[in-house]
Parts: structure tokens; sequence; C-alpha cells
């Protein structure tokens, strides 16, 4: 299970976000504190961020471990974006190990991540997915439906494969989208902008942990949960 995040709000630095918490994505690359399913987060990473003026998201992955990348920490601390999404990956037994397998992925306007796992064969025939690993097919999936589709498409993929694990988390630069199905989120909502996190990334008491099978929106004016059924 890998590990992800999303910023809304106020511009602020990746490496604010990414590299410098006390229990940031870097140190959850080898220590992360609630993961159920691996131990270490080492088969890649990737950032994909909104900057004004630019339609799209622009992006940065790499199939290293985030420890070993002094590039991006060197300009971590001068990229800064309103809408993030990042995270680490702990490659499912069977699945590529190669930057296109690496969340966020993107269909040019869309960035999303996907902790879990899902049986390929469940899902039905996707076109434009970046890779072959099962999170690229699902972001091709969900991509194709529509992002307002996202709770019904999770419904139909855990249908079709009741033991998969679908917590996505997807962003346009105006919202962040995500559901849980299976895994962990937290938020944490403060008065510059509002987080979601696979795993809180400080001890601030103010993230507040989501309830498993939720569908979660945050705009500018707040975050809402509501209840996904099966
Ligand atoms: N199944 C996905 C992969 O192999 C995601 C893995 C995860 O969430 N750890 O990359």
């Amino acid at each position: 299970m890998c590990r992800h995040l999303g910023w809304l709000g106020r511009p602020r630095s990746l490496a604010s976000l990414v590299l410098e918490p006390p229990s940031s994505l870097l140190v959850q690359s080898w220590a992360p504190r609630r993961q159920r399913y691996g131990t270490v987060n080492a088969d890649g990473w990737g950032v994909g961020f909104f900057t004004p003026g630019r339609p799209g998201p622009a992006r940065w992955r790499s199939a290293r471990p985030l420890w070993a990348e002094p590039s991006f920490a060197s300009v971590a601390p001068v990229l800064a974006s309103g809408c993030v999404v990042a995270a680490v990956r702990s490659a499912t037994v069977g699945m590529p190990l190669e930057e296109s397998a690496a969340a966020p992925f993107t269909d040019g306007r869309w960035l999303l991540s996907h902790n879990g796992r899902v049986e390929r064969g469940a899902l039905p025939p996707v076109r434009d997915a970046e890779s072959t690993v099962d999170s690229a097919l699902l972001a091709a999936l969900v991509f194709d439906r529509g992002l307002d589709a996202l709770g019904a498409t999770v419904r139909e993929v855990a249908a079709a494969d009741p033991a998969a694990r679908l917590n996505l988390l997807a962003a346009d630069g105006t919202r962040l989208l995500a559901t849980t199905w299976g895994d962990t989120l937290s938020a944490l909502v403060t008065a510059e902008g509002t987080a979601l996190a696979s795993e809180p990334w400080d001890d601030d008491p103010a993230w507040a942990d989501l309830p498993d099978r939720s569908l979660v929106e945050v705009t500018p004016d707040g975050l809402t949960v509501t209840a996904l059924t099966s």
C-alpha cells in the first residue's frame, strides 16, 4: 500500500508538503506509521501540481525511492502550488517497476493516485492507460467514466473484485476528490487550506481520521464526507 497526500489551499512549497514535516511522505517512504500492507515505499514517487496560467498539471515522477532524489530536494523548496497530489509507492507483487507506474496519473486535466490493489482482470477494458500497473488501469477507467462518477466507479470495481482496496485521491486544480475503501485517510483543515493524507504528516491533534467507505470532497468552501455503500 502506497501513501499519498493532497493539498488544496494557499500556495505552499512542495518541500513543505512532501519533505519537511516530521512524518512527511519522505519519512513515510521508509517509516510509515499506519501502513497495513507493505513496510517501505521505495518503488518510486510522484508529485503533480497546478500553477496559475497553465491549464493542466505539472508532474515529476521517478521509479527511485524519494530519499534518493537530491535534485528534487534541491528544487522542491522553490516550487509552490495551491493544489497538489503526491505519492510514494510500494509496488504490489507482480506489478511493473517503472516511472510510468508511479502515481499520480493524469489525463492532462486531473491528477489521480491510488493506494491499494485491484485484480486487473476484473476491470473493464480501458484506453490510454499510462502503464500496465493496476493503478494506471484504474485511473484510466476513472478518467473515462468522469470524476463526477468516482463513487459509482469505485462501487462498481469493488463489486467486480470484492478483495480490492480502492483508496483514490484526485485533483483538478480547483478541488480534491478522494475515496476510502480498505485503507486509512486523514484530513487536516486549517485556515490556509485542507490536506488529505494516507496518514498524518505530524502529530497535530487537528488531524481527523475519515471513515472507511467514504467519498471525500475538498473545495475552497471546505470538506464534505459522504458514505459510499456497496
Ligand atoms: N497496486 C499499486 C502498485 O502496484 C499500488 C500499490 C500500493 O498502494 N502500495 O503500484
